[in-house]
């Protein structure tokens, strides 16, 4: 019988595996379990924020998948047992499997966030997980209908988180919706961090663009919100001061999704350990995890390196199947954000894996950020290169 790979999640680590099984190695037998019948993505939802985009746009199905002859199923994986390989669904069914590619992505720790909860969500939206993308719309009619002179809160958490300059790129996208629209709104942006990614980028842009709208609060200047009201609409920090505000968007802290929390895969860290160079799970052999849920080191989590981190995975699991020692891989990323329609910045890496200390490294001198400056050509070019990225991503990824 082929050799059975079983794909869990179907976002962009999941997607990725699923895809690329089937195209580099036709002698599997692929199934996908996602719980959605189609995925809303994070990148470019910031978009649908700004009103540039709109939910269909960034909306993907599975059938191209499912005509490249991989078995999609559409129900949630409740229990995992590796001792058995198998794989118990909210349906009933069980799933046998040779080897397992994990990659739920991320749950939100609510109990990190005192007030915050899935209640107080649609009050307060975080939209950092896209689901059916009920909660980028959320956020989207709540800055249709403030009112000009109103303020938008940003709770913003400490790393690690899924997407570390995610954050600033959304206040740069409301940003440009509201100097369009409501020019006298301001954005407070309330931080657990003193410094960010890409931040001169972001700062030196905020400035140029939308002067005067943003204020970004460091922990160290009591940015760091301990307690939020829903119902008053009020954030509290750290020092007891009390910022009322019009619209919020709560980013909680994050931990592995809970399948693998509940599998008990993810250590104290509240994300799976892995051995770097096959991603194979350190407490569960036979499931490799790929994405936001796995441990990455100083990898940051993106959906660039889920795709990434998935073909190592697969390439590994196949040759681990056929008794050969698995290639040694190399993750790539690239990170794009938009600050305006036509304005990006970028910054990349690239990493491997140090099987030595059982961890991951970025190759020193390989990364890199855009240049600083007043470069409008450049900031035009690198938003049409996002484009690229995007459009060829989800081509990979649901064919
Ligand atoms: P996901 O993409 O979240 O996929 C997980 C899938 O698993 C989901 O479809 C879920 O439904 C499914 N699932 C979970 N549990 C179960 C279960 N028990 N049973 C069945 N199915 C299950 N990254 C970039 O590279 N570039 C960007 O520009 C970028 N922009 C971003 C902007 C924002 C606002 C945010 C929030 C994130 C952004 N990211 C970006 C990060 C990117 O979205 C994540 O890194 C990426 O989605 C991680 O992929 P994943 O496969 O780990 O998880």
């Amino acid at each position: 019988a082929a050799a059975r790979l079983l794909v869990v999640g179907g976002g962009f680590g999941g997607a990725t595996a699923a895809s690329f099984a089937r195209r580099e190695y036709p002698w599997l037998d692929v199934t996908l379990v996602e719980q959605r019948q189609s995925y809303v993505t994070c990148p470019y939802s910031n978009r649908v924020l700004a009103g540039d985009l709109a939910l269909p746009d960034i909306t993907h199905g599975y059938e191209g998948l499912r005509a490249m002859g991989v078995r999609v199923i559409h129900d949630r994986a409740v229990h995992l047992d590796p001792v058995a390989r198998r794989l118990r669904l909210g349906g009933g069914e069980t799933l046998s499997y040779d080897r397992m590619i994990l990659s739920p992505g991320i749950a939100l720790r609510y109990e990190a966030l005192e007030g915050y909860d899935e209640a107080a969500s649609t009050r307060m939206p975080h939209a950092w997980i896209a689901a059916d993308g009920a909660q980028i719309t959320l956020l989207r009619r709540q800055l249709e209908a403030m009112p000009d002179g109103g303020v938008v809160g940003l709770v913003i958490p400490p790393n690690p988180y899924r997407c570390p300059p995610g954050p600033y790129e959304r206040i740069s996208l409301i940003a440009s919706y509201l100097s369009k629209h409501k020019p006298r709104s301001k954005i407070l942006a309330l931080d657990a961090k003193d410094t960010f990614s890409k931040q001169a980028l972001f700062q030196d842009a905020w400035q140029a663009l939308y002067p005067g709208m943003i204020e970004w609060v460091s922990a160290t200047n009591d940015g760091r919100v301990v307690r939020v009201d829903p119902e008053a609409m009020v954030l509290e920090t750290e020092f007891g001061t009390h910022h009322r505000v019009d619209v919020a968007n709560v980013i909680p802290p994050q931990t592995a999704a809970a399948i693998a929390t509940e599998g008990e895969l993810a250590d104290s860290t509240g994300w799976v350990p892995v051995n770097p160079r096959t991603l194979e799970s350190r407490i569960a052999p036979g499931i490799h995890v790929v994405g936001d849920a796995m441990f990455p080191g100083p990898m940051p989590k993106s959906g660039f390196l889920a795709n990434s981190e998935a073909k190592a995975a697969v390439s590994a699991a196949a040759a681990l199947l056929r008794g050969a020692a698995p290639p040694e891989p190399v993750f790539v990323n690239t990170c794009y954000s938009h600050i305006g329609p036509d304005y990006a910045i970028s910054v990349a890496n690239i990493f491997h894996a140090d099987t030595g200390a059982g961890s991951f490294l970025e190759v020193p001198g390989s990364g890199g950020t855009s240049p600083r400056g007043g470069l409008p050509e450049q900031r035009r070019l690198e938003a049409l290169h996002a484009d690229g990225w995007y459009a060829s991503i989800t081509r990979d990824m649901f064919g």
